[in-house]
């Protein structure tokens, strides 16, 4: 792990090893560099950092608080701390990349955003974004999301964003991808696909994490200037993994921190009970990028299970891939009913109603903290 680490991964094809990359029509693929081309010079210019700091700062709310669980902390052991992006504006840390994706959108002229949303928190984070920039937003969702997730359409609405029901199929995320994808694909010139993690064809798995990495800083120097040394731990969950890259990226080079990525174990570990991705997953491609990928026994990606709609997909970000590999991070699996234990420990001891998605995080910390009572454990909290 060297200091030129962000400058090498990915390297110039989007390659994070030999994980990443770009497997799109052909079409695209102009699109994409242009794409790569204006995030590299806009994100050299003074500019676009300013804006971006202004905006984090007095729209955001950041920087979000780094907390001392005591009450947790005392019941289980060890000394747990939370990095609060559930105050981040919208409730989540998507609002980071969802305002650099749209800030590079309005310098690059586009008119609209689109993109899919599963619960409905990747739109609602979106919609923001685009109202914030006078930008269109349409986004796609399936119709048993819409009915499920009925609250975050009406979000989406009132931020005069446009809902598309996706009626084919399952009608859930899959079908939302496919349907956003071919609303793109109509019309890239004025449009841009706004990727919702650190997933999908370059450059979009690099641009999502250096927007998170703004978590990573922060959490940093937070939990340096409180408790005078780094953690012992740093716990975040993983779905396509882009609040786990915001902070995990701060932390890499620091070998005495050990970095935990937790992902669904959902009911048990029978294909279409989960979404342990890095457990059970063996290399592949998905949605036009290679990781780790959930296969059944013809290779398609498998069905997937996550009491937390936003952990629930079967492939993961590629350099979580690489990372794994590497040995860097350590990727584990927590239950729905571990998560949901979690959640109410959380709830009750210390006032923080955290998200289904966090809890696993929550739920993997305070295991740690049992079995090393005496160290420490930072959590991204990402909702
Ligand atoms: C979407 C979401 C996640 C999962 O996304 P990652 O890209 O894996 O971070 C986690 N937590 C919350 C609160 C979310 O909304």
């Amino acid at each position: 792990m060297s200091k030129n680490y962000f400058k090498n991964n990915p390297d110039k094809d989007g390659f994070f090893g030999t994980y990443g990359g770009a497997f799109i029509p052909p079409n695209l693929e102009e699109e994409m560099k242009k794409i790569n081309d204006a995030y590299f010079s806009i994100s050299k210019s003074h500019k676009f950092i300013n804006e971006l700091r202004q905006i984090r700062k007095h729209f955001q709310g950041r920087p979000t608080p780094v907390y001392h669980c005591g009450r947790l902390s005392q019941k289980y052991g060890g000394q747990i701390y939370l990095k609060r992006e559930d105050l981040n504006h919208t409730g989540a840390h998507k609002l980071n990349h969802c305002m650099g994706e749209a800030l590079l959108a309005k310098h690059m002229g586009k008119k609209k955003l689109i993109a899919e949303t599963g619960a409905g928190q990747h739109g609602v984070a979106l919609a923001t974004a685009a109202a914030y920039f006078g930008l269109e937003c349409e986004i796609h969702m399936g119709e048993v999301d819409i009915s499920k997730e009925y609250p975050n359409v009406q979000r989406m609405k009132v931020l005069g964003t446009t809902v598309i029901p996706v009626t084919h199929g399952l009608k859930t995320l899959k079908e939302a991808v496919d349907s956003a994808f071919e609303a793109y694909l109509k019309d890239p010139i004025n449009s841009i696909y706004c990727i919702g993690s650190v997933v999908g064809p370059h450059p979009f798995p690099m641009m999502v994490r250096d927007f998170q990495r703004v978590v990573g800083i922060e959490a940093k120097d937070q939990f340096l200037e409180m408790t005078g040394e780094l953690p012992d731990n740093v716990v975040a969950c993983v779905g396509g993994g882009s609040n786990a890259m915001g902070i995990f990226s701060a932390f890499l080079f620091d070998d005495e921190c050990a970095l935990y990525g937790i992902e669904p174990g959902g009911t048990s570990l029978k294909m279409g009970e989960h979404a342990a991705t890095m457990t059970l997953g063996k290399p592949g491609t998905i949605h036009g990028f290679k990781c780790y990928v959930l296969q059944d026994e013809n290779g398609e990606p498998a069905p997937v299970h996550s009491i937390a709609s936003g952990l629930d997909y079967p492939g993961v970000g590629p350099e979580h891939s690489m990372l794994k590999d590497l040995e860097k991070v350590t990727y584990d699996s927590i239950t729905d009913k571990e998560c949901i234990d979690a959640f109410f420990e959380l709830s009750r001891l210390e006032g923080i109603i955290p998200a289904l998605e966090s809890s696993h995080a929550v739920a993997y910390a305070i295991k740690l903290a049992q079995k090393n009572p005496q160290q420490s454990i930072l959590v991204n909290l990402s909702g």
